[in-house]
């Protein structure tokens, strides 16, 4: 696994205070990315809704809800659109 390189001086201030995480990116309504402002260490929501870290594969299993969760509210926008007329 490959590590960030992340300043040894906010990671020691990290341990001893804890992370201060704050939500980078939101991905769907359930899911988000969060990053700590200290050490830019970043976590994401899993599919059981526990934090874990965010590695180059939930990074990617993230733009791909995002992607399926934009393209549904957009459905669902046009939908109540076209229902509306009615
Ligand atoms: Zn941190």
């Amino acid at each position: 696994m490959k590590k960030t390189t992340t300043n040894p001086a906010s990671k020691l201030i990290c341990d001893f205070f804890g992370h201060k995480y704050e939500v980078s990116k939101k991905v769907t309504s359930h899911v988000k990315e969060y990053t700590c402002k200290c050490c830019k260490k970043q976590l994401t929501t899993n599919s059981n809704g526990n934090l874990t870290e965010l590695t180059p594969k939930y990074k990617e299993i993230n733009i791909i809800l995002e992607e399926i969760y934009t393209r549904r509210m957009i459905r669902l926008k046009s939908k109540t659109l076209s229902s509306s007329i009615y």
